[in-house]
């Protein structure tokens, strides 16, 4: 007779071997509890070690400005927030965070921000070639909707790298939660991103208010079809300043097991611990690092900004980590490792760019 703990192993191997699944089958992995989710985590971990190595790749991130002209539900930058007070870093202000990281060991600088045409995509352009020119680090952008142009001019500069999360698969979920645009728009941009030559980074968020776990399936399922070369995947977070301030927080020990069976699906897609596991649980990047996740981002916007980009609570607990040497020792308490190298994609990466 076959159990229900045989038909879980098989789910498991099978994705180990083919790297492939139904919705139906990730649902049941997502369901896991106990031994089992104890299971998806080792083998999710025996995966990212067997493909990716023990090395943590660190990417500094650098936010640039809190202002927004979109409206997201969840999101304490939107709009309509009355509360929060907005910053612009000048651009000679980012430069200089971006040398200070680069100087400290970072790889890759990622230059995030909410959508804010005060920046020009010729200045943003300028600032990427200048910091390309003054230091060895590739550049990921993640700036959200911008025209072709923009994304062209910026790639052109050197921008190695562009970070658009889809947030979630379900088109209705996705108009109702991000007013005026729709799924179609976003994934239309992510295809965008690819033939303009960025490696492509995408993801979704875990818990969204009226979300069913079968559309989290979907979720992972849309990061193998995209074959992204990173997966930002974090719980959601509910924001006082927003519509959704009364809904429910997304549950880390799910986003965990999201972060695992993609792992299982994408073995060699850069996996952050996010910043949002952080911020809900203490050991919530150690835990993501030990379910699949071989990059961290930690936070280098220069006070006071950073305790302004307040995208969801909780970020302010976890401001001793944002070091270079921090994580040196961080990690080799876990037995891990920073990285060397640029840390570039692993699926699609071109010649001129080396690991
Ligand atoms: N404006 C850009 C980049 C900044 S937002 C963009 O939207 O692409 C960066 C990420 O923060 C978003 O992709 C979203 O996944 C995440 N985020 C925003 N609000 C959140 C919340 N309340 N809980 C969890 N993640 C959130
Ligand atoms: Fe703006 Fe990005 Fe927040 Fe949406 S998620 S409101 S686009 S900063």
């Amino acid at each position: 007779m076959v159990t229900l703990e045989d038909r879980f192993s098989a789910i498991l191997d099978r994705a180990e071997k083919t790297h492939s699944l139904s919705r139906e089958d990730i649902a049941t992995l997502l369901r896991a509890e106990g031994e089992q989710s104890q299971a998806l985590f080792q083998k999710a971990d025996d995966v990212r070690k067997r493909h990716l190595g023990n090395g943590v790749h660190l990417r500094a991130i650098i936010e640039f400005s809190n202002n927004c002209i979109k409206n997201c539900l969840y999101c304490g930058l939107r709009r309509d927030n009355r509360k929060l007070t907005r910053y612009r870093m000048t651009v000679d202000e980012i430069f200089s965070a971006a040398f200070n990281a680069s100087r400290e060991g970072f790889k890759t600088i990622v230059l995030q921000a909410g959508e804010d045409p005060y920046y020009k995509p010729e200045v943003i352009a300028d600032l990427v070639r200048r910091m390309k020119s003054c230091s060895d680090v590739a550049v990921t952008l993640s700036l959200g909707d911008l025209t072709k142009d923009a994304y062209q001019k910026m790639r052109l500069a050197g921008a190695d790298r562009y970070l658009l999360k889809f947030e979630t698969s379900e088109p209705l979920l996705f108009g109702r939660l991000r007013p005026g645009t729709n799924l179609t728009g976003r994934l239309k941009q992510l295809s965008l991103l690819k033939e303009l030559g960025y490696q492509v980074g995408s993801g979704n968020i875990t818990g969204l208010p009226g979300q069913s776990l079968e559309s989290v399936a979907e979720d992972i399922l849309l990061l193998r079809e995209l074959e992204v070369e990173m997966a930002g995947i974090g719980p959601f977070i509910p924001h006082q300043q927003t519509p959704l301030r009364n809904s429910l927080p997304g549950d880390l020990y799910l986003n965990l097991k999201v972060l695992a069976v993609t792992r299982l699906l994408l073995p060699l897609t850069h996996l952050p611990a996010t910043t949002a596991t952080a911020a809900v649980h203490p050991s919530g990047r150690r835990l993501a690092l030990k379910a699949g996740a071989n990059v961290v981002m930690p936070d280098l916007t220069p006070l006071p900004y950073r305790s302004y980009y307040d995208i969801y609570p909780g970020r302010a607990g976890i401001q001793v980590s944002n070091s270079y040497s921090w994580w040196n020792e961080e990690l080799e308490q876990i037995e891990r490792s920073i990285a060397g190298g640029y840390g570039h994609g692993a699926i699609h990466t071109s010649p001129d760019q080396q690991f």
